[in-house]
């Protein structure tokens, strides 16, 4: 069978689940229902952006004490309190988000222990909620004139929204925005450099996460009728990330398969071991644990990958159709001032990597630069690109100042580049990652992607990446993971990205670094038809044959400042540059 079949069969399966099982299963299964939710907020948040939260559960917790509170104090709708809950819950998301999306790492990690543990002890002592016995007698939710007081009525509720959020969530990875979210994790300066606002971004991924966790919370309350602090305790926000982790961090499936297999496993383990050791107690934790140690040992990418070996994919996916070209910019005729650096300077601590560096290039111009290994250069990209703030100096671009520019105004500008350490996604396919670099072509956000009404826009984005594809010679790896590529080819994935953004100037970090001869000269070929088109190209590159036989002029840079500049023949020919760069051979 193949996967949307198999996906066919599982909604199936879902719809008549109810009719089929005990009321014990039946009661399991919301249960899995609503731990789906949190942990997809996890995939999202942790595996796919890289943002590790142990505190999901305080936004459970949040949503579920909102609306306990305000049905059972104040007599509310259920339907009215699901927006204050999820109100409650984006507050408190944004509020964090803003303080602790700061962080990175461990510390963004920790930061979310200690709010869990805070929300757990405000739950369990504040009188209002009933401190640690909580709140009971929970309305439940009528709708339609149904009152969805048992779990076999609550049952088609909680699976709607689960459903529903998981096809939103595929919806998202598979979108403008959602490329964006995918280099979060490792690409974020790349990501920038092709106008993502990777904090907002940051945001929007844990506000997100938050509300998905709220949705639980509000139908949790409602199903169970109680609410207590136990239930959104610290080990219940492990437990929800050990669900994303074992199910596959980064797939959105992943979440249902965790929480499936951690809910039943849990309850089949309470079952089985007291019986087994003959006496009552709470060992199915310690089995747990154990379990889970050798799972992760087992499976990093959890279980999603083997369960996916068990149905081939389906048909290949079509190549993009030709869609409407994306608006282009008007390049500047060729000769008009374009790029100027005027005494520019960048230390490391000590180290002074770029020297009081001025050099000016026009439009139309491809302006090679050239030195030993450590000479300068590619800090010379991050200035010009803003990766890095520059010490001293001036840096224009068509007349304006730029050096204090972010990285995205430049993007904006049409400054693009490639990267001399290959910065593509590895695990997205060739096709997304060059797609990548149109992000600031298109317009469309989040909640048009969930809902794919966005898909024009994202016909015209991936067509215009596979015309890039074709014309870098690599049409044929649309669909090939980034990272399956030789170096050399990765090297050209990013120039297809970096056209793909229509700029006006582009950067080149070696390029032709571990390409064949052949691939080389298509390369130059490639290069001098973009001249042609207007693009200028300022490239950094050590194959001097290369470089002498295609650039207009070159700067020559050695330990941080400029050596030389002038025609491809007069390098050859300067002593100093023979000295410094070729080590005085010939
Ligand atoms: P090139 O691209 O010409 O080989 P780079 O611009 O990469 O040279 O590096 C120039 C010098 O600056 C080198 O000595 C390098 O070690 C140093 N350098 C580059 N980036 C950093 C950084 N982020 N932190 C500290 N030192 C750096
Ligand atoms: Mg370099």
């Amino acid at each position: 069978m193949r996967r949307g079949g198999a996906l066919a069969l599982f909604l199936l399966f879902v719809l008549a689940a109810p009719a089929m099982l005990p009321a014990f299963y039946v009661t399991l299964f919301n249960y899995i229902g609503l731990a789906t939710l949190v942990a997809l907020g996890l995939v999202l948040l942790t595996g796919v952006a890289g943002i590790v939260s142990f505190g999901q559960q305080a936004f459970v917790g949040m949503a579920a004490y909102t609306t306990a509170a305000l049905t059972t104090l104040a007599g509310a709708s259920p339907w009215i309190t699901l927006f204050a809950s999820l109100a409650v819950t984006a507050t408190a998301a944004l509020m964090l988000g803003a303080i602790m999306l700061r962080l990175s790492g461990h510390y963004l990690a920790i930061s979310t222990i200690a709010w869990g543990i805070a929300i757990y002890y405000l739950f369990g002592n504040l009188p209002m909620l009933g401190q640690y016995s909580g709140i009971d007698n929970v309305p439940a939710i009528s709708l339609l004139g149904w009152t969805l007081d048992t779990g076999r009525k609550s049952y088609y509720l909680i699976w709607i929204v689960t459903v529903a959020a998981l096809l939103a969530a595929r919806n998202l990875l598979d979108s403008r925005c959602g490329r964006a979210i995918r280099a979060l994790r490792f690409r974020s300066v790349m990501a920038e450099s092709f106008g993502v606002d990777t904090a907002s971004l940051k945001v929007v991924v844990f506000l997100y996460a938050a509300l998905l966790a709220g949705l639980s919370g509000w139908l949790y309350a409602h199903f169970l009728r109680f609410v207590s602090p136990h239930a959104f305790g610290v080990n219940a926000g492990i437990d929800y990330l050990f669900m994303a982790v074992i199910g596959g961090a980064s797939q959105v499936w992943g979440a249902l398969l965790g929480a499936s297999v951690l809910t039943v496993l849990k309850e089949w383990l309470k079952d089985i071991l007291p019986a087994a050791f003959q006496q009552t107690g709470n060992y199915e934790i310690v089995v747990f644990g154990i379990l889970m140690m050798f799972l992760l040992h087992r499976t990093r990418d959890g279980l999603v990958p083997a369960f996916a070996r068990l149905f081939p994919p389906g048909p290949a996916r079509a190549r993009p159709a030709d869609a409407e070209p994306l608006a282009r910019r008007t390049k500047p005729p060729p000769g008009q001032p374009l790029l100027e650096l005027s005494g520019v300077e960048k230390r490391f601590g000590g180290l002074i990597a770029v020297r009081d560096l001025s050099f000016a290039m026009q439009s139309g111009e491809i302006l090679g630069l050239i030195g030993p290994n450590g000479a300068g250069k590619s800090t010379v990209f991050n200035l010009v690109t803003s990766v890095l703030p520059a010490d001293a100096g001036q840096i224009r671009f068509e007349g304006e100042r730029i050096e204090r520019a972010t990285q995205r105004d430049i993007a904006r500008l049409g400054v693009c580049r490639t990267f001399q350490h290959v910065n593509l996604v590895s695990s997205m396919s060739v096709l997304e990652n060059v797609a990548l670099g149109a992000h600031l072509r298109g317009r469309r956000g989040t909640v048009a992607a969930m809902l794919h009404i966005e898909r024009d826009e994202e016909e015209r984005l991936l067509a215009e990446a596979a015309r890039q594809l074709d014309r870098v010679g690599l049409g044929a790896h649309l669909f090939d993971p980034a990272g399956s590529l030789p170096l050399g080819q990765q090297r050209i994935v990013e120039i297809a990205r970096a056209l793909c953004a229509d700029p006006v100037l582009l950067l080149m970090d070696e390029p032709a670094a571990g390409l064949r001869y052949a691939e080389k000269r298509a390369l130059a070929e490639l290069l001098v038809k973009l001249r042609g088109e207007g693009i200028s190209i300022l490239l950094v590159e050590h194959d001097m044959d290369f470089v002498m036989g295609l650039v207009d002029r070159v700067v020559v840079m050695d330990f941080g400042e400029k050596l030389a500049e002038g025609l491809p023949a007069d390098i050859h020919a300067d002593p100093a540059v023979l000295e410094a760069y070729l080590g005085g051979i010939e």
